[in-house]
């Protein structure tokens, strides 16, 4: 047996069309785990089962979260939002939290982890903060864009056995109020959190990036990977 590791899919053919070589499902494979996809279901008994078949979660990368879901209304910048995905991830995330599952949660996933877990995001970036970097890369998506800096004694630096990474970066938004019991976990140059993680639960990350898709042409990553995996073993 290998953990199964539950990955939360797409909600419409769009979003599907974004992610046509199933990066997600590769790397959980190549670190040893067992992907299953979750589609998207508001049934919370369902969900209790998907999560109680599953030993971890990752949330994966997609289109905006409604800001309806952290109390703001939607600015002129806001992308397109897709409700019944909100709030299908924003329930399994609450329960996977609350059964201490691990978590790995990567790009749109970071932000349905903060806001299920209290905090909040900034719904664009590039006209809610200034000086930003540009987070949107015009580069192969493998292509590590930006630095970032891990932030010392993190689960994510001692991870990676690294006190800074290049990553690669596709996001308008971000995590802003960091979600009570979270800290942050590395930051690009201009300040944006790209990583988040839980201070007293097993093993939950939030990445900003996709390592999921740099994994091949940068193996350091599969490291991300592997430790959720582990983690999600250790939960049988
Ligand atoms: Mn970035």
């Amino acid at each position: 047996m290998t953990p199964l590791i539950g990955i939360t899919a797409a909600h419409i053919d769009e979003e599907i069309a974004t992610y046509p070589r199933h990066y997600y499902v590769q790397a959980v494979s190549m670190a040893g785990g067992t992907p299953l996809l979750l589609p998207v279901l508001n049934d919370n008994a369902k969900i209790e089962q998907y999560l109680k078949t599953c030993n971890g979660l990752l949330l994966t990368g997609g289109s905006d979260v409604d800001p309806v879901h952290f109390g703001n209304e939607p600015q002129q910048k806001i992308g397109r939002v897709y409700p019944e995905r909100d709030d299908f991830e924003l329930a399994l995330a609450e329960k996977a939290l609350s059964r201490n599952m691990p978590i790995l949660a990567i790009c749109r996933g970071i932000q349905v982890l903060n806001i299920a877990a209290g905090g909040n995001i900034f719904q664009d970036i590039y006209s809610e903060v200034s000086g930003v970097l540009q987070h949107s890369q015009k580069a192969p998506r493998p292509y590590p864009w930006h630095s970032i800096e891990l932030v010392e004694d993190s689960i994510l630096a001692r991870i990676f056995g690294a006190g800074a990474l290049r990553v690669n970066s596709f996001h308008h938004q971000a995590v802003d109020l960091v979600a009570p019991g979270f800290r942050v976990a590395a930051r690009a140059q201009d300040g944006i959190i790209e990583a988040i993680e839980s201070m007293d639960k097993k093993f939950v990350i939030g990445v900003q990036w996709h390592p999921e898709s740099m994994v091949e042409q940068h193996e350091q990553f599969l490291k991300l990977f592997q430790a959720f995996v582990h983690a999600s073993g250790l939960n049988y």
